[in-house]
């Protein structure tokens, strides 16, 4: 059983004694405060701090982050407050301490709700204190490992829980060793047959080339001397969860993507690096269209190396990776360098630190960009497992992008307002619509026009976090300032203007419509949610006058403010409950109910009469909704949007489909549904449809 004195009697390599001596108080700190509590294996529960501490130690980590290992569960589990662990341990210790338990907190929520908080929550740890996420995942990596005592079904959720949520975090801070074990060890605990299955076909596998390894690695090592070069050349394996994706996404067999070996080269200087590539290519002819080289543009998490695939005879390759000690560390431990013992605080790692950060920073400024979690979670989700691309400007210099990024992606990467002036672009000297994909190598440059605007289609065409907050901040401002205008219009036709509006008046009304301020009045206005004819009558109106009184509904209770008259839902724009609405006059003294950003409603702005209308509470029943679709024509899409429209139990009346050219189609379904949450759900479950370009209502 591990005890504090080997780890102290470790760290004493490194370490000064009052550093050792912060991390054993802890130990004892935290073997008392949870005396009497054991582990569902029947340990004593600080055996789990403690191998959490032995891990991180492993990795590096200073002697803060171990201390804080130590105590990560004190606060959760024993119920001793922070202030307690200030006392003890300072500041930064307990900070650290703190961040831990409240992701801890977080696991114990119901499933949806902590799926989507686990993310935020660990951005939100990540942007004061990196090492909060360290310690979590140290922590679940020992959890992982000791996943057997715990039921069956509890060990499928948290493999599931890993897969989804901790593998990819540790992947994108660049701590590639937990990474890889967290994914195994997930993946054995899910599919323990397919693990043993590909395991199995690996030992067979090395087994019967030991020859060709060791035959490769000594040409290799020996070219490498001659010329000088000091290195270590390695096999090195894949893990077991990365050949088992590689199998199931590309539906390819064992031995079909085990066609290559894989070799790693570690020397002393990048220089070294470069040279060592030219003696691997005169040994082996390369393949040119698969070499990499990330250390003269590393990848987003950081990673540095020169990846290149050589053909060792027909149908079986080689492929290197080449780097400097200092980058194969940053490699394995990503982040964490940064607060190694060990020449950490390299220019290396803190320029990989600086680097995440920074991606950290994005992820938090499109969280405010966005109300919607699901579409965060979703964003965030995109962000770590797509793929980066590199493109150029027309100076040469490298911007890095998601796969999937636009021109205007592009744009707004270079400046706010390049995306705002963006007019039109050009890839490798050839225009190509703004909302093209990117392709990594390319040449990009931005036409800009003083006179050019965003369009509200672009927010379909960008996946980076950067160009949507933009974009909202950029419409919403827009909105606010149309509002204000159409405001200030409708009541100078009245013999007014905003600045005469008093103050008491401006917040009855506010308050009659339920607006939480006058900008997100303007906001409405400009979005075309309320109408300014309506708001600015109620402005205009005595200030002694109450306001509008709820009329009784006479037809049934589904709509109020209709002065008992009879009325009708317009068959234009479908309004249902919970959209804003109005009545206009129509034929036999009815009622026509629109929604107010119907183009009919507009176009009969300041001839009709407008009645403003409510939906009651209760308003309950099936309502007609519209919605265009548009998609990519595939096989099988009108099946799948009408399947898609029915799983979130809406009733479908009837679906058109309309063709455009380049394999674009437009579906029309119109559909019942009960109000707007529940439109929302039949949104939300259309727009995971993978060829789904844009859903627009009518
Ligand atoms: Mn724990």
């Amino acid at each position: 059983m591990p005890t504090i004195d080997a780890l102290a009697e470790r760290l004493s390599q490194h370490f000064e004694p009052s550093q050792i001596n912060l991390v054993k108080r802890a130990y004892y700190y935290a073997e008392q405060a949870h005396e009497g509590q054991y582990r569902k294996s029947g340990e004593p529960y600080v055996q789990h701090p403690l191998a959490v501490a032995n891990l991180l130690a492993e990795l590096g980590l200073d002697h803060e982050t171990l201390a804080a290992a130590m105590l990560h569960d004190v606060i959760e589990d024993t119920g001793i407050p922070k202030s307690a662990i200030v006392r003890q341990f300072g500041e930064t210790v307990a900070h650290l301490v703190d961040g831990v338990s409240k992701l801890t907190k977080v696991e114990d929520r119901t499933r949806a709700e902590r799926q989507a908080d686990n993310y935020f929550k660990m951005i939100r740890a990540t942007s004061t204190d990196l090492r909060v996420i360290v310690v979590k995942l140290a922590d679940r990596l020992h959890n992982m490992r000791t996943l057997d005592a715990m039921k069956k079904s509890k060990q499928r959720e948290k493999a599931e829980e890993t897969l989804q949520v901790f593998a990819p975090w540790a992947r994108a801070l660049g701590i590639h060793t937990i990474y890889t074990e967290l994914e195994d060890l997930s993946f054995r605990a899910l599919h323990p047959m397919r693990a043993r299955y590909i395991e199995e076909a690996i030992r067979k596998r090395r087994g019967g080339e030991t020859e060709l390894l060791n035959d490769v690695a000594q040409r290799v090592s020996s070219a490498l001397e001659r010329r000088g070069i000091p290195a270590r050349v390695q096999h090195r394996e894949k893990h077991l969860y990365s050949i088992y994706r590689k199998m199931r996404d590309k539906q390819r067999a064992f031995n079909d993507i085990m066609d290559m070996f894989a070799f790693r080269i570690i020397t002393d200087t990048e220089d070294n690096c470069y040279r060592a590539l030219g003696v691997v290519h005169s040994l082996f002819r390369p393949r040119w269209e698969r070499f990499k080289d990330y250390i003269a543009i590393p990848k987003r998490n950081g990673y540095q190396s020169l990846h290149t695939t050589t053909v060792y005879r027909r149908e079986l390759h080689l492929e290197f990776q080449i780097r400097t000690e200092e980058m194969d560390r940053v490699a394995n431990t990503g982040v964490a360098a940064h607060w190694m013992y060990k020449g950490g605080d390299s220019t290396l790692a803190r320029n990989q630190l600086e680097k995440v950060e920074q991606w950290v920073k994005n992820l938090l400024e499109m969280r405010e960009g966005t109300d919607d979690t699901v579409e965060f979670i979703d964003y965030v989700k995109q962000d770590l497992s797509q793929d980066e691309i590199f493109v150029f400007t027309p100076k040469n210099k490298v911007i890095e992008l998601p796969a999937g990024a636009t021109p205007i992606d592009f744009a707004y990467a270079i400046h706010t307002d390049v995306g705002n002036r963006c007019f039109a672009a050009r890839v490798n000297n050839t225009r190509v619509p703004l909302t093209s994909e990117l392709k990594s190598g390319s040449t990009v440059e931005i036409i800009t026009s003083p006179s050019a605007h965003p369009h509200a289609d672009w927010l379909n065409h960008v996946v980076t976090g950067k160009a949507r907050t933009a974009l909202r901040q950029y419409f919403r401002k827009q909105a606010r300032e149309v509002g204000r205008a159409l405001l200030d219009k409708h009541l100078k036709e009245l013999g007014l203007s905003l600045e005469t509006i008093n103050e008491a008046q401006m917040q009855k009304v506010l308050q009659h419509n339920n607006l939480e301020s006058v900008e997100q009045m303007f906001t409405d206005l400009g979005e075309g949610r309320r109408m300014p004819y309506v708001l600015a009558s109620q402005l205009a109106a005595d200030q002694t006058q109450a306001a509008p009184s709820e009329t009784p509904a006479t037809q049934d209770t589904v709509i109020r403010g209709t002065e008992g008259r009879a009325y009708r839902l317009a068959s234009c724009c479908h309004p249902i409950p919970g959209d804003i609405i109005v009545g206009v006059d129509g034929p036999e003294n009815q009622l026509i109910v629109h929604r107010t950003q119907c183009q009919k409603v507009r176009r009969t702005v300041g001839r009709g009469h407008f009645l403003d209308l409510y939906w009651d509470k209760q308003a309950v029943g099936e309502f007609a909704v519209a919605i265009v679709v548009r998609v990519e024509m595939q096989r099988g899409i009108l099946a799948d949007v009408a399947n898609a429209v029915a799983k979130a139990e809406a009733h479908v009346e009837t679906v058109t489909i309309k063709d455009h050219p380049g394999g674009i189609s437009d579906i029309t379904v119109v559909m019942r549904v009960s109000g707007r949450p529940h439109f929302a759900r039949v949104l939300r479950r259309l727009r995971r449809l993978k060829p789904v370009i844009s859903i627009h209502r009518q």
